[in-house]
């Protein structure tokens, strides 16, 4: 059996970024049951655990936040409003939104202030969706396939905008985006917004699935990016499966593939990754 472990399986700048700030916080804190975090600092629950243990507080809605305290502003980021909710209240914010959740709002906010209607490619529920729709000034229209985009009841006499969420699938944005074009009588601008760091994980983990026979995707099961490299993988024919950690490798069945790809998402700890690499090393010994 062979193993091949994508290069860039595990933490991703914008990751990187929002733990070095909060951790350099819970560093300077003299009271650690101060800083609090709104929703998920990162979307991998080994993480969240870890950053309880030390005294951080998660938090789902910003009424559970008492004045004087500091928020960390997660790397999906905000809505505008709940940030200006925040601030009124006195609650001192540090903010750890990827800079490319940032850039994409920016393009949002600059596209729609002329009046041009945001067409978003996206998960509708999730949190930098809700963060980058706040950012958009006018109708807002969001959809999470090709189909969902055709769906939409366009108006010729509107302009629009189309941007995506930064992890989405960059295959199924440029069909979307073909579509889009084959429809001469509408007025769409492009935005592309979907972040390096995706695009270079998902083109590595098609790589991987051309490669191997099965692939194992590590990440938190809500995070949107770990999710979509298994979807990535399986459009392209190829056996994955999505685990959090080593624990739930299934030995029995991974034993009779020849070649086994390994890749994560951008939330997961390096730690998480070895330790998977390293039992399947040890599947791999016990099989020769
Ligand atoms: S996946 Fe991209 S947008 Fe998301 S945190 Fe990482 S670098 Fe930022």
């Amino acid at each position: 059996m062979e193993i091949l472990k994508a290069q860039r399986a595990g933490f991703c700048m914008g990751v990187d970024l929002a733990l070095c700030k909060l951790n350099a916080l819970i560093q300077q804190a003299e009271q650690r049951n101060t800083i609090f975090i709104l929703g998920s600092i990162i979307h991998n629950p080994q993480v969240v655990r870890e950053y309880a243990a030390k005294g951080v507080i998660t938090v789902n809605s910003p009424d559970e936040i008492p004045a004087g305290s500091t928020v960390v502003i997660r790397a999906h980021g905000i809505a505008r409003e709940i940030r200006e909710t925040l601030e009124q209240r006195g609650i001192r914010i540090v903010d750890a939104t990827c800079p490319k959740v940032t850039a994409a709002c920016m393009q949002i906010k600059k596209h729609t202030a002329n009046g041009r209607a945001l067409l978003l490619y996206g998960e509708a529920t999730h949190p930098e969706v809700q963060c980058l729709l706040s950012y958009a000034a006018g109708e807002a229209l969001v959809f999470d396939s090709c189909q969902g985009c055709e769906q939409l009841n366009l108006d010729p006499a509107k302009q629009y905008c189309l941007a995506a969420q930064t992890t989405q699938d960059k295959d199924i944005l440029q069909s979307i985006i073909d579509c889009l074009q084959q429809r001469k009588e509408l007025d769409v601008t492009i935005l592309h917004t979907i972040c390096d760091a995706t695009r270079q994980r998902q083109e590595e983990a098609i790589l991987l699935a051309d490669k191997v026979d099965f692939v194992i995707v590590a990440g938190g099961y809500e995070s949107s990016n770990t999710r979509r490299l298994v979807q990535v993988v399986r459009a392209h024919g190829t056996e994955a499966l999505h685990i959090e950690s080593a624990a739930e490798l299934p030995l029995d069945k991974l034993r009779h593939y020849a070649r086994i790809g390994l890749t994560a998402g951008a939330s997961t700890p390096k730690e998480i990754v070895n330790e998977i690499e390293r039992v399947l090393t040890s599947l791999q010994e016990h099989n020769c």
